[in-house]
């Protein structure tokens, strides 16, 4: 039985298993609201734990691996996951509340999809007419 080696517990190996293990992470929590929601849901905190477990092993690529395979796999990959997360604020900004139920509605409805109450237009749009 081999005991534990010691020289694979590195700071830099600890930084790219912290990495590891968050980037996996976010497929747990993925599937988890998937599986609540009944509907394939991609929660803003799977782009969150996307960038941190990116970073961290992007430093372990960096400073630890120092093999171009590992840098180049982390090193752009934040870029989409800041995208989706601005797309994603934005696009809540964007939905209307039902004054009768409260649902969010999906930007630009004109009826709340969950009681049918008629929304009001933007008050930008109100304004051009
Ligand atoms: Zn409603």
């Amino acid at each position: 039985m081999n005991s534990l080696d010691l020289k694979h517990l590195s700071f830099w190996n600890i930084i790219g298993g912290i990495g590891q293990v968050i980037f996996l992470s976010r497929f747990v929590v993925q599937w988890y609201v998937t599986e609540k929601k009944k509907q394939v849901v991609v929660p803003p905190l799977f782009w969150y734990l996307s960038i941190v477990g990116a970073m961290l092993l992007l430093l372990f690529g960096i400073f630890y691996d120092k093999h171009w395979v590992v840098i180049a796999g982390y090193a752009f990959s934040w870029i989409p996951y800041v995208r989706n997360l601005v797309i994603h604020y934005r696009h809540k900004e964007a939905h209307l509340d039902c004054p009768n139920c409260k649902r969010s509605c999906a930007p630009e409805s004109k009826f709340c999809s969950e009681c049918g109450t008629r929304l009001a237009a933007p008050a930008a749009a109100e304004g051009k007419s």
